[in-house]
């Protein structure tokens, strides 16, 4: 049986975290779910139950993008986390997530512990791009859905540059060789220095719903670091993929379950 994550959390020096796919808010809080929808509901606004009901293309996923994004950008805060939080509080942690949303920086973490290098949401960058800037999305979000409320028709900014639509600042398959990554750098430069004084310390590793979408970004480094660093542990947690090489036997250990229901999990006794 798994210790418990949250007693190999408090016995350890350093932690370091990643996050994948199945902590993403598309996962946890599903674009047709009963949050955002009675969000919108709620406020008397229209859009988002047509564009639910509308047919897929990419216009209207654009449109219904944009109002979940607006959901993400300003709610209160992030389901899930709770617990996880409260075990970080007073460590010396940091957090890595490979999903495109900003879910983490709406949760108990300090921001300056969690770097997102697929993206959150948080800025628009012309699709090309012509230049390398990116711009706050919120301002501009919040235009698209009024006149969308108002007169039902799909609408784009536009980059003040070259005029090409804006699109959102994040990595996707599509994305790959025009994603900008002004947005998360600085952080970037933390995170690794933080990993360097990882080095000889007593780190435990947790990689949660991490599948094989960017094994590069983590999931792959995670495994170095436990295979050099003696006093390492990982703990890899996911529904299907939660095998481990034969290389970390006895240094790393699995849950096969769905990191949802192991971050929310109730002590058994
Ligand atoms: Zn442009």
């Amino acid at each position: 049986m798994l210790q418990r994550y949250v007693d190999q959390i408090k016995e350890a020096d350093m932690v370091l975290i990643g996050i994948g796919r199945e902590l993403s808010a598309k996962n946890l809080i599903p674009m047709d779910s009963d949050e955002v929808r009675n969000y919108y509901k709620e406020k008397d606004m229209k859009g988002y139950e047509q564009l639910l009901a509308a047919e897929e293309g990419p216009e209207r996923d654009w449109m219904l993008e944009v109002y979940y994004r607006n959901y993400l950008l300003t709610m209160e805060k992030a389901p899930y986390f709770d617990e996880l939080c409260k075990a970080l509080e007073g460590k010396n942690y940091f957090v890595i997530t490979s999903n495109q949303d900003n879910l983490l920086y709406k949760t108990d973490l300090k921001e300056d512990r969690v770097v997102a290098p697929c993206g959150t949401g948080e800025f628009f960058q012309c699709e090309k791009p012509c230049e390398h800037r990116i711009y706050p999305a919120l301002p501009g979000i919040r235009d698209l859905i009024d006149y969308y409320e108002k007169t039902g028709e799909y609408e784009h900014l536009q980059c003040p540059k070259c005029g090409r639509n804006f699109v959102f600042n994040i990595r996707t398959n599509e994305t790959v060789s025009s994603y900008l990554e002004e947005g998360y750098l600085q952080m970037w430069g933390k995170y690794t220095k933080w990993l360097q004084g990882t080095i000889n310390k007593k780190v435990l590793i947790l990689e949660l719903g991490e599948g094989f979408e960017v094994p590069s970004l983590f999931k792959w480094p995670f495994e170095k670091i436990v295979f050099y660093n003696k006093k390492s542990h990982l703990i890899r947690v996911h529904e299907h993929l939660y095998q481990i090489g034969e290389e970390l036997r006895g240094k790393a250990e699995t849950a096969a379950v769905n990191s949802k229901d192991f971050l929310t999990m109730k002590e058994e006794n």
